[in-house]
């Protein structure tokens, strides 16, 4: 069947809308009809190949969530009209210690991801920012009742992206813990770090956004382009979570961490940043990074979002408008993320 999408043709190029043949249902598939999609900042950086190696063109998008519309003849675990999700990851090799490990994250035949990645077959993925996909029953989460489902769809890379080191490095109550940039992974890290009991301070560039993160659960917000009220700050994190996408300087956020102190990337600029080694050794300090999580995990973010009620603060567009869109999230003006609404492809 053809999916109806929206891609770039190159690093500069706009969004235009652009068709392709899916593959045909195998046997484990999962067809979905795809009814919301977030914006990652990963989107952006991929779409206008910051990272390098992007293939064009290139449909993005991996918060995926919509309803089953069909099953391969071997699938059990779906039916049709089921709500489910797909985030970053649609493959892996399943055999590696990693993948063995529930990490297919980290495969070591490194995994498929859900666009800009070249499947075992040779052809490219293509994301979310269409009507259609179809994916690996393995790969395809389940999406709780009770959660908006447009409000769902960022949990699939934002949520579990956040939710994975937090509770790697079990932030929980007695700690003092830092969300660094307050954007999509950011305001999702503040309300993990909040329901997990930590006492949860946000970093921001934006004075605009203090009061949002008090709502968010922030017990304090810290302009980090104010050196006393950094100073202030100074010795005191157990952990820090840093959620920021363009360069900015590490060490003036390990200075605040307390002996034994862990701080951990998320956020991937396009140059990497200069480290001080004093910022480590006079603390004991650990520098840290984190890549999404695993299927497993990413199933118990979300049951776990159902539980506590937790879905993404969004500003539904139409697919028309992600030209804007990118430009806003690259200006710090997302609150807190842009979801798709799959209905405009139409
Ligand atoms: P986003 O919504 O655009 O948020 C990024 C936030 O960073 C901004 O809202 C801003 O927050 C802050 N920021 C931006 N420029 C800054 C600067 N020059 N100095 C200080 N702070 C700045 O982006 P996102 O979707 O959350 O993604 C964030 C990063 O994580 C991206 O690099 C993305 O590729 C990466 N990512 C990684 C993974 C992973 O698995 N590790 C997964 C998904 C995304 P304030 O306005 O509060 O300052
Ligand atoms: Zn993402």
């Amino acid at each position: 069947m053809k999916a109806h999408a929206y891609a770039v043709q190159s690093a500069s190029s706009h969004f235009a809308p652009f068709s392709f043949e899916q593959r045909e249902l195998g046997p484990h598939d999962v067809a979905i009809d795809i009814a919301y999609c977030g914006v990652c900042h990963s989107d952006v950086h991929q779409a206008r190949n910051e990272w390098g190696g992007s293939i064009f063109p290139m449909v993005p998008g991996h918060e995926i969530v919509g309803h089953v519309s069909a099953v391969g003849t071997a699938v059990t675990r779906y039916h049709s009209g089921d709500r489910v999700g797909v985030g970053c990851l649609v493959d892996s090799c399943r055999v590696c210690e990693n993948c063995r490990a529930g990490d297919e994250q980290f495969c070591l035949q490194t995994p498929t991801f859900t666009y800009n990645s070249t499947q075992k077959d040779g052809s490219v993925t293509y994301g979310g920012y269409a009507d259609r996909i179809i994916v690996n029953e393995d790969f395809v989460l389940s999406v709780p009742t009770n959660l908006d489902l447009a409000a769902a769809a960022p949990l699939l890379c934002a949520g579990i992206t956040t939710y994975s080191p937090l509770r790697h490095w079990r932030v929980g109550p007695n700690q003092r813990v830092g969300i660094i940039g307050l954007g999509g992974l950011g305001h999702m890290a503040l309300k993990f770090a909040h329901a997990f009991g930590a006492h949860v301070v946000q970093f921001t560039t934006s004075e605009k956004k203090a009061e949002d993160a008090k709502r968010l659960g922030a017990d304090e917000v810290v302009l980090s382009n104010d050196d006393r009220a950094m100073a202030a700050q100074s010795n005191s994190f157990d952990f820090l979570l840093d959620t920021v996408s363009a360069p900015h300087d590490l060490n003036r956020f390990l200075a605040l961490l307390r002996r034994n102190g862990t701080m951990t990337l998320v956020g991937v600029p396009d140059t990497p940043p200069t480290v001080a080694a004093a910022s480590l050794i006079f603390r004991r300090g650990s520098l840290a990074g984190s890549l999404i999580g695993g299927i497993a995990e990413t199933q118990e973010m979300l049951d776990f979002c159902g539980e506590h009620r937790i879905t993404s603060e969004i500003e539904l567009i139409p697919i028309q408008h992600l030209d804007t869109a990118f430009d806003r999230m690259v200006k710090s003006d997302v609150r807190y993320r842009f979801v798709i609404d799959s209905a405009s492809l139409h």
